[in-house]
């Protein structure tokens, strides 16, 4: 456990002060994030970056052997050990990588933290194969078209989906269903949270869906503040759908609409957070009804516009009840779409992601993740030439994922759209 600070306004995860919880259960598991607990005791990101550094010097099994240090010197001395070096030579070496290192994430060429998106040259670092695979499986996917077409000879039914607009107000086009899939607000007080219910009711479209975010604290008895509890503050939910791991059957322009709404999330931050779990205590094991044609929740799922972050047991719930819709937020610089099939293509891409990165070099080193690539690439191929040449039954077979996170990364504004899907 150590201290993790982040002074950005709105970040979804990280806005005050907290003991960081043991978040990485839910986490990719780069090679580094084991010797990422070199960092504790303050200057940790130094060391780990060196450590990352010295992988690019295939020097990887060494310092794995190094990760469970406490220290700098430390994990030079288990440094030298290993590698039969002189420790002065290792500890400077250390160091001075550990400096390149913090350069490069000052000048913009890495990411700051694990909440913003990985810069080309965190890609190339990590797994550049991995990245490329990546890349050809999004392509694939523009590739196959819309996920899926309103019923023909029926009206479609347009839904507008928001998210995070921390206490701001946006532009919401006309839609037949709006949802907010969480963060109305940044601190969670009730009069807070009443204002952006307010606003939300005062929009046109029939149907209006809330489920809470992580900093939505009134909404958790547990996280709730002090003077809202005192106050006994109560909140006018009229003419708003607010979902706590509930279904709700609408009937809108002649048809069903089955939405389950549910707020949890994995643990990320302090107290004051609402509705977090831990990997013991998650509540996704057969959470969602199997009819539901959309899902709300505010957390994304692993390995979908989740910036690695994202609940592995969601993405299992997902996968057994493929809603034609998923709907979350708050990894704000995870925002848009991406459609999903279930498929073998999907199947390899999500082993892939969730193995090990091996580093720039090691990625040309023949290993498991070949075959992983290999499927991706095989089974992309295949869905796009049945789609276009060979008269398949095409795109309308799939679901699609939208991240509708307002807020424009941590930059404190609402700068992206709502996300417009006609179903
Ligand atoms: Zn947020
Ligand atoms: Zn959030």
């Amino acid at each position: 456990m150590y201290a993790y600070t982040d002074h950005s306004h709105v970040s979804c995860i990280t806005p005050y002060r907290y003991k960081r919880v043991s978040c990485t259960w839910y986490s990719p598991v780069p090679p580094w994030g084991q010797a990422g607990k070199l960092g504790r005791g303050g200057g940790g990101e130094g060391r780990h970056e060196a450590l990352e550094a010295i992988a690019v010097t295939k020097l990887w099994s060494v310092a794995r052997s190094a990760a469970s240090c406490s220290s700098t010197s430390t994990a030079s001395r288990a440094l030298a050990t290993t590698a039969h070096q002189p420790f002065d030579s290792v500890d400077a070496a250390l160091r001075c990588a550990a400096a390149a290192m913090g350069l490069l994430t000052w000048l913009g060429f890495r990411r700051r933290n694990q909440f913003e998106s990985l810069t080309l040259l965190d890609h190339m670092l990590s797994s550049p194969l991995t990245y490329l695979v990546d890349r050809f499986y999004h392509l694939v996917l523009v590739l196959r078209g819309s996920p899926f077409y309103p019923p023909r000879g029926k009206a479609a039914i347009r839904v507008v989906c928001i998210a995070d607009t921390h206490d701001q107000l946006v532009s919401v086009p006309v839609g037949d269903v709006l949802i907010h899939a969480g963060d109305l607000t940044t601190d969670g007080s009730a009069a807070d949270v009443q204002r952006q219910l307010d606003w939300l009711k005062s929009l046109p479209h029939p149907v209006k869906i809330v489920v809470a975010g992580n900093h939505d604290s009134y909404f958790d008895a547990r996280s709730r503040s002090a003077d809202d509890v005192r106050t006994a503050a109560k909140l006018d939910l009229d003419g708003l759908l607010y979902l706590e791991g509930e279904l709700t059957v609408q009937e809108v322009k002649g048809r069903q609409l089955a939405i389950f709404g549910a707020p949890d999330i994995p643990e990320c931050g302090p107290e004051n957070f609402a509705f977090q779990y831990t990997p013991a205590k998650q509540p996704w094991l057969s959470k969602v009804p199997p009819r539901t044609d959309i899902l709300v929740t505010h957390g994304p799922p692993k390995h979908h516009r989740d910036l690695g972050i994202g609940c592995p047991h969601l993405l299992r719930e997902v996968w057994r009840v493929k809603p034609r819709l998923h709907v979350f937020g708050h990894t704000h610089w995870a925002y848009g779409k991406e459609s999903v099939y279930f498929d073998g293509m999907q199947v390899a891409y999500e082993r892939l992601l969730s193995r090990p990165r091996r580093g720039l070099l090691w990625d040309l080193v023949p290993n498991e993740s070949w075959l992983d690539m290999a499927q991706v690439l095989l089974h992309g191929v295949h869905s796009v030439l049945w789609k276009w040449l060979m008269g398949g039954p095409g795109s309308n077979q799939g679901s699609l994922m939208v991240n509708a996170a307002q807020m424009h990364k941590n930059s404190g504004t609402v700068r992206s759209r709502a996300v417009v899907v006609d179903m």
